[in-house]
């Protein structure tokens, strides 16, 4: 049933890139999200589209980690008010990060967002794109508006974000505007060191290099990287946004993890809180 549904309005959805809030001459936003189950997931979705409702000729591609769409995810799209793609594929075991690990062990997020990019090209050759631009936009980061005006600028670059080791990383730009390296402390010798919600990609670039993906099995900090050189791009094609990379636009917030131990001990004591009802 849900799944009809879902079909229901995911075709209705796909009507709207051509239509529903269509404005003349500005680019698409193509935005592909991948998102897992955890406490805080339904939270997330809500604040990126507290963002995304402002966006002009936006469409969300959201991608879950799983081995079926769930329906939280399907019920909060169809309700999201968001024209909207609900995609799933689960991470291959041998990537997923075990619950020992420490986060940065394994890239997390890259089949889905790879499975973004395949929807998009496929969807190009069926010819029900409109131009624009890619952005990856994960859940966890907090996005302000401005970085949306200049993604509908048609770039390959966006602006600079902050990072929890530093107060932010930006790419260094030359007095004559071209991008030279690196802001950050961490690896600056990565070719492309920048994080995923640093940059957007002209569609027209994807579908010219149909081969082009995120390398799953990259070195930690390089995922960015794999799928920048696979789009043979090399730094003097970025086009430094947000006033040569000097404004920040976009947080990796990381909302914190709740802890759940009074719930814990409800469990324990067979009187778990009310499952039906959604968090
Ligand atoms: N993600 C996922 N599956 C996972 C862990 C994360 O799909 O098992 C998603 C997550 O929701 C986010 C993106 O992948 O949109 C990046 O994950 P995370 O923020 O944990 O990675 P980091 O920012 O630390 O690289
Ligand atoms: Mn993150």
């Amino acid at each position: 049933m849900l799944k009809a549904k879902l079909k229901h309005y995911e075709d209705l959805s796909e009507k709207s890139i051509q239509s529903k809030g269509e404005v003349n001459n500005l680019p698409f936003i193509y935005a592909i999200t991948p998102t897992f189950t955890r406490p805080v997931q339904k939270a997330e979705l809500v604040r990126l589209t507290l963002a995304f409702l402002h966006v002009k000729n936006f469409h969300w591609i959201v991608v879950e980690d799983s081995t079926e769409k769930t329906d939280l995810v399907g019920n909060f799209l169809q309700d999201c008010g968001l024209p909207f793609t609900h995609l799933h594929v689960k991470t291959n075991e041998q990537f997923q990060l075990k619950s020992t690990d420490p986060n940065w062990k394994q890239p997390r997020g890259v089949d889905q967002r790879n499975a973004g990019i395949e929807w998009l090209l496929k969807a190009h050759r069926e010819e029900k794109l409109k131009p624009g631009v890619v952005y990856f936009a994960d859940d966890d980061n907090t996005y302000s508006l401005q970085l949306f005006r200049e993604a509908h600028k048609k770039s390959i670059r966006l602006a600079s974000w902050s990072c929890w080791r530093l107060r932010f990383e930006r790419p260094i730009v030359s007095s004559s505007g071209k991008v030279t390296g690196w802001y950050t402390v961490w690896d600056p010798s990565r070719p492309f060191a920048m994080d995923m919600a640093g940059f957007a990609i002209n569609l027209s670039l994807l579908t010219s290099h149909p081969e082009a993906r995120f390398d799953i099995r990259s070195r930690r900090g390089y995922v960015e990287s794999s799928l920048l050189t696979s789009l043979g791009v090399t730094l003097s094609d970025l086009e430094p946004k947000a006033d040569n990379c000097s404004k920040v636009y976009v947080w990796h917030t990381r909302t914190e993890k709740p802890n759940w131990k009074q719930e814990v001990k409800l469990i324990a004591a067979g009187r778990p809180s009310d499952p039906r009802i959604e968090v």
